[in-house]
């Protein structure tokens, strides 16, 4: 903290506007709900920006599946393949092969990306030696791209993001593309689930963890899928046979879309916004997530110093491009997490990324403040993120539940896990106990669990 209390407060008015009480945290769950409810009814899905996709999954994995699945992992930093070996007494064996995705088929036409994808999987399976004939191998296909899912393996692309813009793609159904490629390569393998990397960190954690009804990532992005009852999903058009629920991915990175967050957003938040490629889009995530969290800091230090306020006399020139500090984009989410975890006086990791920002000889007021601004953004992310939860943890309403939650936002922050426990522990209904576990391989292991639990169980 800074020691000149004229200063300090100057400070603490512009953090102010960070800080989210319990009772506006009341007020943001109300208006997710309602938007919950907008998504799920077929009258006003349309116009919902929290849209509420039913994603066919209706079986939890609960750890007695056994048999060996194929997994195809597409969206995420990598693209693998995967075979997930489920053995008895919940033990899996797992095996992976990372292969590139050249630019020129990420930007190309949509054919050959799953051409590309087809001749992979050939390459691994050859590997792995499963080729020997009459044995048929279930495929996961973990997609992680916005999609309509219009069965467990039907889904269309609803727009590319993530610096993919195959041609041909968008409004087509992915699965049957990439069945089609597979069945050109002559290998028995069927692609029975696509499966959105949220439901594949609900499985994975569910496996080892039996209370595990919400998926939560928090990486680059931020979604959730939570279990939902039929009669509640308005705009489910399969049938209703037991167990009467489906896994409903919320895309829950757009709630604000429709202006419903403006009251709680900054004008931090306004310009992280109005500078990104989606202006008036995901509105929800930008305030929450990996891609934004750093820069979000960046705005308020840069407002700081314009107020004299940081940096005094550190930085004589103001707004050189050359300076990392100056740069969109340049203080990265990852400093957030290496300023908190600076305990005590000496703010040595503080100084390190102060100075790979180009502030030579930061004060320790300078280094204290940097840290109080990093701390207010991570902690108003995780109690949005926490007050998103609880809404969810009320609604499934059982005595124990567990979250699944994956992403380098939620590995990696010192404090976020801890800050988002405390705040749902206020909201939520004091008879239910929750649990925040983190998930691991949900998008490679939750994918195979996904088609485990709906094929191999029946
Ligand atoms: P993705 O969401 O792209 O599948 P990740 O879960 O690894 O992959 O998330 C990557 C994002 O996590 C990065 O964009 C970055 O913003 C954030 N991140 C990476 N390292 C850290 C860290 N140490 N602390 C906080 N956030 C981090």
């Amino acid at each position: 903290q800074n020691r000149n209390p004229e200063l300090n407060e100057r400070i603490e008015t512009v953090l102010e506007s960070l800080r989210l009480g319990d009772d506006s945290l009341r007020q943001i769950m109300q208006l997710l709900e309602q938007e919950m409810d907008t998504g799920l009814s077929p009258a006003t899905h349309a116009k919902a920006d929290v849209k509420m996709f039913p994603t066919y999954v209706r079986n939890i994995a609960n750890g007695s599946e056994t048999g060996q699945v194929l997994a195809l992992d597409l969206g995420g930093t990598n693209f693998r393949v995967l075979l997930v070996n489920l053995l008895p007494q919940g033990e899996v064996r797992l095996t992976s092969k990372i292969f590139v995705i050249p630019q020129s088929i990420m930007l190309g036409e949509g054919v050959n990306l799953f051409h590309h994808l087809a001749d992979c999987l050939v390459d691994f399976m050859k590997q792995e030696k499963l080729n020997q004939p009459g044995v048929h191998y279930p495929l996961g296909f973990t997609f992680s791209f916005p999609c309509h899912q219009e069965g467990l393996a039907s889904a269309r692309l609803t727009s590319w993001t993530k610096g993919f813009t195959c041609a041909g793609v968008v409004n087509e159904d992915v699965v049957k593309m990439l069945q089609k490629a597979i069945d050109e390569k002559n290998i028995n393998v069927q692609c029975v689930a696509l499966v959105n990397d949220t439901v594949g960190t609900l499985m994975a954690c569910a496996y080892k963890k039996p209370h595990t009804s919400i998926g939560l990532i928090l990486g680059t992005g931020t979604n959730a899928c939570y279990m939902e009852t039929l009669d509640r999903v308005g705009t489910w058009n399969g049938d209703y046979e037991e167990p009467k629920q489906v896994i409903v991915n919320m895309e829950w990175g757009a709630f604000g879309n429709n202006n419903r967050l403006n009251h709680v957003r900054t004008r931090f938040d306004e310009e992280v916004d109005l500078s990104s490629v989606n202006p008036g889009k995901q509105i929800f995530e930008k305030m929450i997530s990996g891609m934004y969290m750093g820069e979000i800091v960046r705005l308020i230090i840069l407002d700081l110093m314009q107020q004299d306020l940081l940096f005094i006399g550190q930085c004589d020139n103001y707004g050189d491009y050359r300076i990392p500090l100056f740069i969109r984009g340049g203080f990265y989410t990852k400093f957030v997490s290496t300023v908190e975890t600076d305990e005590g006086i000496a703010f040595s990791n503080t100084r390190r990324v102060l100075q790979d920002m180009g502030i030579r000889n930061p004060t320790y007021d300078d280094c204290a403040i940097v840290q109080h601004i990093c701390k207010n953004v991570s902690k108003r992310a995780a109690r949005l993120a926490g007050a998103g939860l609880a809404v969810l943890i009320n609604r499934i309403n059982k005595p124990q539940i567990t979250v699944g939650v994956d992403g380098s936002l939620y590995r990696y922050h010192p404090r976020f896990k801890r800050n988002m426990e405390k705040c749902i522990k206020n909201l939520v209904n004091k008879n239910i106990k929750f649990e925040i576990s983190l998930s691991d391989d949900g998008s490679g292991i939750g994918a195979a669990l996904t088609v485990a639990a709906e094929v191999l169980s029946c």
